[in-house]
């Protein structure tokens, strides 16, 4: 099975941009993923193709009108997750791109100017993903940024098939940090647990470590990560690894 994504744009010409190289380039070419970018001004009706208007109630900037938006989406809609990327949205997470990787694909809605009719949201089921909390010039980098975490989850597409479970976040925690050769690089030595051979002493240190670093550096995600192992067995994600 191929993971189809349709993306729903104004520039269609940015995709698949930098989903064209490396990894995600080298499994598009191999058909595991395929990128169909349609633009939205196909789907208006009137001379000069316009997709927006002024915001209701005044403001600053253009909104994506509910009409041509709406066609554009009913005429993809096929059973895929219809996503819009919208800072409104919740925020995306590997769990999150991990269902969508294992499904047939989606259909990305990219929103410019000030965003969307809500109207749309009542009107169509559509889920709402943030990639975090700033603001981009429109939907197309996220949608991107969200594809590329799927695709190099799709069977097949990266090198060995265990290679995406240790990640950060994987396991509720920020990944340990990584050492490779020189074993000195300007007075600095690998640890020396690494250099050890010794394998249940390397695991504990990388699990210590992965504690410390989520600890200092997102409390948020150490406080989640002791809340479900304190609170319910099924609350932890991996449970071997907690
Ligand atoms: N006025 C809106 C922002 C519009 S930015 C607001 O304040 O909420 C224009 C478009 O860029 C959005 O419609 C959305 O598709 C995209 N975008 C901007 N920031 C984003 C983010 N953090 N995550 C996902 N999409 C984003």
């Amino acid at each position: 099975m191929t993971f189809r994504a349709t993306i729903l744009t104004l520039y269609p010409e940015m995709f698949p941009g930098p989903l064209g190289a490396a990894l995600a380039g080298r499994a598009l070419r191999e058909g595991r993923w395929s990128c169909d970018p349609v633009n939205i001004r196909d789907f208006t009706e009137d001379r000069h193709r316009t997709v927006d208007d002024t915001p209701a109630g005044g403001g600053a900037g253009m909104v994506l009108r509910a009409d041509i938006v709406g066609r554009a989406v009913d005429a993809h809609a096929d059973g895929r997750p219809l996503i819009a990327l919208t800072p409104r949205g919740a925020p995306l997470t590997q769990r999150r791109v991990r269902d969508l990787a294992a499904g047939p694909g989606a259909v990305l809605l990219c929103g410019r100017f000030e965003g969307f009719d809500e109207r749309l949201f009542e009107a169509r089921e559509i889920e709402q993903l943030s990639i975090g909390d700033y603001i981009l010039s429109g939907g197309e980098m996220a949608a991107l940024v969200l594809l590329d975490a799927c695709v190099r989850l799709i069977p097949g597409v990266m090198g060995a098939a265990s290679s995406g479970d240790e990640e950060s976040f994987e396991s509720g925690l920020l990944e340990y940090p990584h050492y490779t050769r020189p074993v000195e690089w300007e007075g600095r030595t690998i640890p020396e647990v690494l250099r050890s051979g010794d394998h249940a002493r390397i695991a504990a240190w990388r699990q210590s470590q992965a504690e410390i670093d989520t600890r200092l550096r997102r409390p948020d995600l150490w406080e989640r990560h002791e809340g479900a192992r304190v609170g319910s067995p099924s609350g932890a994600r991996h449970g071997s690894k907690d």
